[in-house]
């Protein structure tokens, strides 16, 4: 990240009034005052394109996709597989069929690990992950070790919150069959280095999952560079609508899986004696869709591409820097989570006041921060504590917006003291 010269002045490339406009909730006040809304890591707002196209989808295509002869299924068939292509390129997927659409990044993890790695378990096999990983690339992987007998192990963070590499490159042996790693920590903001640590998993012949819920809003991602095996993330964090997301993992690997969910969909025939399946996408995705929401997440893609991920990568690293150093110098905040690599979120402690006080107070300026372990104990853990207090950025945020929430604590010590 390079470091501005001047904190007062944002980058050229992105025009943050006119990103602001497009978003009509910024519009809004809470407790009488103008919204502050520093919660993005938990579930970005979105845009006006955003909610038109879903608008849009329900008053005039909605209909069920795949199996209709009718227009108006053809249509929408043709606007849900029209989201998957623009996902697809945004991801420089190599084939658009590698794409699975799923609720989410939480789903895409447990799709990998039910339908991948369970039948390739073995007792005492090791999966590893980052101790600063969400609760939803733990989880699903502790529950597989319970009913496998292999081994959960967590890879150390240093105090700053970056990953050990050292110890990585130490537990990468014969026994290790996944490494889940998170891309950008939704707890601490570390961003992590994906290809050097996919291409050192990948001498070893060891598949690399990203949990990329955290790293699509904030830069371009480009699957192949950085020669990870899935990639999974969230549309409600870029933007575009809940309940969609995906998973994007090679072909010869999608091919090689077995299917998740049974039912529609996922068919290409069936009799009582056997079923055979469609080809990758459409093995993972039983049942109706959430189609209005992948028509969402496109337009989600549109509105990226059109403001430009270089641009919004310049703007945030400045607003990122510019906006720790505001917070840093309100007397008895501590910023945890220093790495050298960061985006999109500070997390801090503020004197000893606890986190859910200062959220709480705070929401009466008008500002929304995020407070308690941000489902990721471990990490929060490792730096001795229970919970934080957590501000996370996006692209319609800017440094006045850290004055008034700077502003706010400096009344909640006051209150405290
Ligand atoms: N991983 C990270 C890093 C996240 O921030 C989140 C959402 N907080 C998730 C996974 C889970 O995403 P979702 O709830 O959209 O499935």
């Amino acid at each position: 990240m390079s470091v501005p010269a001047n904190h007062l002045n944002p980058p050229a490339g992105l025009d943050v009034a006119r990103v602001r406009a497009d978003f009509p909730i910024l519009q809004r006040t809470v407790h009488g005052k103008p919204l502050v809304y520093l919660d993005t890591a938990a579930s970005a707002q979105r845009p006006e394109a955003v909610i038109k196209a879903t608008d849009d989808f329900y008053r005039r295509l909605n209909a069920n996709i795949h199996r209709g002869v009718h227009t108006l299924s053809q249509e929408a068939t043709d606007a849900y597989e029209g989201a998957r292509d623009k996902m697809a390129a945004f991801l420089n997927a190599p084939s658009r069929d590698e794409l699975v659409f799923t609720r989410g990044t939480t789903e895409a993890i447990n799709l990998v690990a039910q339908a991948w790695l369970r039948p390739r378990l073995n007792p005492g096999d090791e999966i590893i992950v980052s101790q600063m990983e969400h609760h939803a690339n733990i989880v699903p992987w502790q529950m597989l070790c319970e009913s496998t007998g292999a081994v959960l192990k967590p890879i150390p963070i240093n105090d700053a919150g970056e990953l050990d590499l050292d110890a990585y490159h130490a537990m990468l042996n014969d026994r290790v069959k996944l490494v889940g790693m998170v891309h950008v920590s939704n707890a601490l903001g570390t961003v992590n280095p994906i290809a050097e640590l996919a291409r050192a998993a990948r001498e070893k012949g060891i598949p690399l999952l990203v949990d990329g819920a955290q790293s699509l809003p904030h830069q371009a991602v480009d699957v192949q560079a950085l020669g990870c095996t899935f990639f999974c993330f969230s549309g409600h964090k870029m933007y575009g609508p809940t309940g969609i997301g995906g998973l994007w993992a090679p072909m010869e690997v999608l091919a090689a899986m077995e299917p998740y969910q049974g039912g529609g969909e996922m068919i290409k025939k069936v009799t009582f004696e056997r079923t055979e399946y469609n080809p990758p996408p459409g093995k993972f995705e039983a049942g109706t869709p959430n189609i209005a929401g992948a028509v969402g997440l496109g337009a989600a893609v549109d509105y990226l591409l059109d403001l430009g991920m270089d641009q919004v990568a310049a703007y945030e690293a400045w607003l990122l820097q510019a906006a720790t150093a505001r917070l840093e110098a309100v007397e008895g905040l501590q910023v945890v989570g220093t790495a050298a690599h960061k985006a999109g979120v500070i997390s801090f402690t503020f004197d000893d006041i606890h986190p859910h006080d200062i959220g709480t107070i705070i929401d009466h300026h008008g500002v929304a921060i995020r407070t308690g372990h941000h489902c990721a104990m471990p990490a929060i853990a490792r730096f001795g504590l229970p919970a934080t207090a957590r501000a996370s950025l996006g692209i319609y945020n800017t440094l006045e917006e850290f004055d008034v929430l700077a502003g706010a604590l400096e009344q909640v010590r006051d209150m405290f003291r």
